[in-house]
C-alpha cells in the first residue's frame, strides 16, 4: 500500500498545529512547528499574515487532510474508510475515527510499543508483530475485541525489544480499551475504541460534510 514520502514536518506547518509524527523529537525544541510558525514553502511568511480563517471548503478539507496526515493514509484509502464508516449503524464521524484507531500499526502505536505511528508500521512490515500467534505484515489489519498483539519471539533478542520496557515509561499510557502486560510484552484489544477514547483534535463532523458536498 502506498504512503507518504515526503518531508512530515512540513505537513504539521501547513495544519498549523503538532500533528506528532516524529516521536520523541516532536516533544523536543527541534520541532519545526515551534521553530518556524508559519507554512512551508516560498510564499509561507507571507501567508502567515493572510491566514485567516478561510472559507467552509478549507475548514473542512483541513480536517480531512489533517487527520489523514496524523493516520499515514493516502487519499484512496481514506475514503474507503469513509465509505465504510457510512455503512456501520451510529454517527459517521465517529465510526470513521473507530475505524482508524483499529489499525494495527495505530494499535502498536498506542500499546506504546512505537515512538511514532510511522515507527509502528516499520515494525509491523517488518515482520516483529503477531496478532493471535501470527505474523501479520499488514499495518492496516483492523483490529477485533479479543485480538491478542505480541511481539514475535524470534524478534525479542532484538536490542530495541530488549530495552522496550525502558521506553515504554516515557510514553504515554494505553488507552482504555486495550490492554497491555509490561512483563510480557503482550497487548489485547478488550473492545472497539468509541470517540471518547480517541484523543484527537479533530471534528469530524468537518471531514463528513468535506466528503458530503
Ligand atoms: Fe510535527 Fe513532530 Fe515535526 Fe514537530 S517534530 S513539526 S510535531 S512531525
Amino acid at each position: 500500500m502506498a504512503r507518504y514520502i515526503g518531508p512530515v514536518c512540513k505537513l504539521c506547518r501547513r495544519s498549523g498545529e503538532k500533528l506528532f509524527l516524529k516521536g520523541s523529537r516532536c516533544l523536543s525544541p527541534k520541532c519545526s512547528v515551534e521553530r518556524r510558525t508559519y507554512p512551508p514553502g516560498q510564499h509561507g511568511k507571507d501567508a502567515q499574515f493572510r491566514r485567516g480563517r478561510g472559507s467552509d471548503y478549507l475548514l473542512q478539507l483541513r480536517e480531512k487532510q489533517k487527520t489523514r496526515h496524523v493516520y499515514g493514509i493516502m487519499e484512496r484509502q481514506f475514503r474507503r474508510y469513509f465509505r465504510e464508516a457510512l455503512r456501520r449503524p451510529g454517527l459517521t464521524g465517529g465510526n470513521l475515527l473507530s475505524i482508524l484507531e483499529s489499525r494495527l500499526d495505530n494499535v502498536v502505536y498506542r500499546l506504546g510499543w512505537a515512538d511514532s505511528r510511522n515507527h509502528a508500521r516499520q515494525m509491523i512490515q517488518h515482520g516483529h508483530i503477531a496478532v493471535n500467534g501470527r505474523r501479520t505484515n499488514i499495518p492496516s489489519y483492523l483490529v477485533r475485541p479479543g485480538d491478542q498483539i505480541t511481539i514475535r519471539e524470534e524478534s525479542r533478542s532484538r536490542q530495541y525489544f530488549k530495552e522496550l520496557r525502558a521506553y515504554m515509561e516515557d510514553r504515554p499510557q494505553a488507552p482504555e480499551w486495550l490492554s497491555v502486560d509490561v512483563n510480557s510484552l503482550t497487548g489485547a484489544v478488550i473492545r472497539l475504541p468509541e470517540r471518547r477514547d480517541i484523543d484527537l483534535p479533530v471534528s469530524e463532523q468537518l471531514i463528513v460534510e468535506y466528503y458530503s458536498r
